[in-house]
């Protein structure tokens, strides 16, 4: 197997964790579609070559490549984003425990968080990642866990990360981030000190729009550990799936790349035009946490959101007016998808709640694809 540890991130995309010798001289990895392998006198449970024990040539290959991305010694996939966070915090939290969780998380994280885990009995407290300050008070004899997200949904801030790994170290916490929006593209949490990294592989890492995965990255005792459970648990990536996000991943870069500048040139457009109010994006001058944005990440990412004018009715026109962009929820894929978070990812929310939190009715959350910037543009400008 090539290690690819001292390649840099376009070439491990290439080559890192790919058999070598080839197998049977194939370039691309071959689909082992097969659920059972010939026993060789594995000893433990979890090393038998069995289907839902994550230990497929294609697992195996895969787990590689996405552990020299994020740096991590070793990596996990899961059967969806939500597979591979669930099975994490419930491999470091049991009940009694208590966890710290940043504000507007991810819809199904928070979920999770807020309905499941109270009903296990593990607590959680929220913080506010912009305020280092505060996170003491969250703090609990039984916190065993500090969770954030890169880049949040829909408002794209970008919180203290730096702080959020150094604190988890001087407490005592294991620090986890859910780094889907970023890629390991455009942020490595690992190099920053953190603990394990998440991502709903659904989105960049696979990039076409066409399975469901997720992926956590780390140590190799802690992803072991979370091995053992997903084993049990069953969330299993279907070896199928693995060859599909393994050929989606070979391009992460190029594609991640090019929707980070095409974002930056719209989320531009959009802040020059007289009809939209307000545009959130890391890249631009104007947003509250830009040096931030730039200190940490090497890419401001595909995800922006815009305010119109005209609010929910003005948001709506533009939505039926734009030709290009579907109107669809989920990211991270070659097409352009626009979706008004109100209605989708928190529609769940009171309307108060909803603007406590800073997403307005008129809101527009925007997933930059790969078509030509200029025609995106021509589209939004005759939409506006
Ligand atoms: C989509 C998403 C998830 C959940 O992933 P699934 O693959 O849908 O289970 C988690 N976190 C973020 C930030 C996401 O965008």
């Amino acid at each position: 197997m090539t290690d690819g540890r001292d390649m840099r991130l376009e070439t491990m995309l290439i080559h890192a964790g790919e058999p070598s010798p080839r197998i049977a001289g194939a370039v691309a990895m071959p689909v082992f579609q097969s659920s059972t392998f010939e026993f060789t006198g594995q000893a433990d449970y979890h090393d038998i070559r069995y289907i839902r024990l994550n230990n497929t040539p294609n697992h195996v290959v895969l787990h590689a490549k996405l552990a020299a991305l994020e740096n991590g010694e070793a990596a996990l996939v899961a059967a969806s984003g939500m597979a591979a966070i669930s099975t994490t915090l419930m491999t470091l939290l049991r009940t009694g425990d208590h966890l710290l969780v940043q504000k507007c998380l991810y819809g199904g994280t928070h979920d999770l968080v807020t309905k499941d885990f109270e009903s296990f009995g593990i607590s959680h407290s929220v913080i506010d990642v912009d305020d280092p300050s505060s996170w003491k008070e969250g703090l609990r004899p039984n916190t065993k866990a500090i969770y954030v997200e890169t880049i949040t949904n829909p408002l794209i801030q970008i919180g203290d990360l730096k702080s959020v790994s150094a604190f988890a170290k001087a407490n005592g916490l294991t620090s986890m981030i859910d780094n889907t929006f970023a890629s390991p593209v455009n942020f490595r949490p690992l190099d920053q000190g953190f603990d394990l990294v998440l991502h709903s592989a659904t989105k960049y890492l696979n990039g076409h729009t066409d399975i469901v995965a997720g992926v956590v990255v780390g140590s190799a005792k802690l992803v072991e550990t979370i091995k053992h459970r997903l084993d049990h648990f069953g969330g299993t990536l279907d070896p199928h799936a693995c060859f599909l996000l393994h050929r989606g991943l070979k391009t992460l870069a190029v594609r991640v790349r090019h929707q980070n500048q095409s974002a930056l040139k719209i989320a531009r457009f959009l802040e020059d035009n007289g009809a939209v109010s307000r545009v959130h994006y890391g890249g631009l001058e104007s947003h509250p946490q830009h040096d931030r944005a730039r200190d940490l990440l090497s890419g401001f990412g595909g995800m922006l959101s815009f305010e119109l004018q005209g609010g929910a009715e003005a948001a709506d026109r533009f939505m039926q007016r734009a030709r290009l962009p579907i109107v669809a929820p989920s990211l991270g894929g070659v097409e352009t998808l626009i979706t008004r978070p109100a209605t989708t990812s928190h529609a769940g929310l009171e309307p108060d709640e909803r603007r406590r939190i800073g997403i307005s009715d008129g809101l527009i959350r925007l997933s930059v694809g790969l078509e030509a910037t200029e025609d995106l543009i021509e589209d939004f400008a005759q939409a506006l």
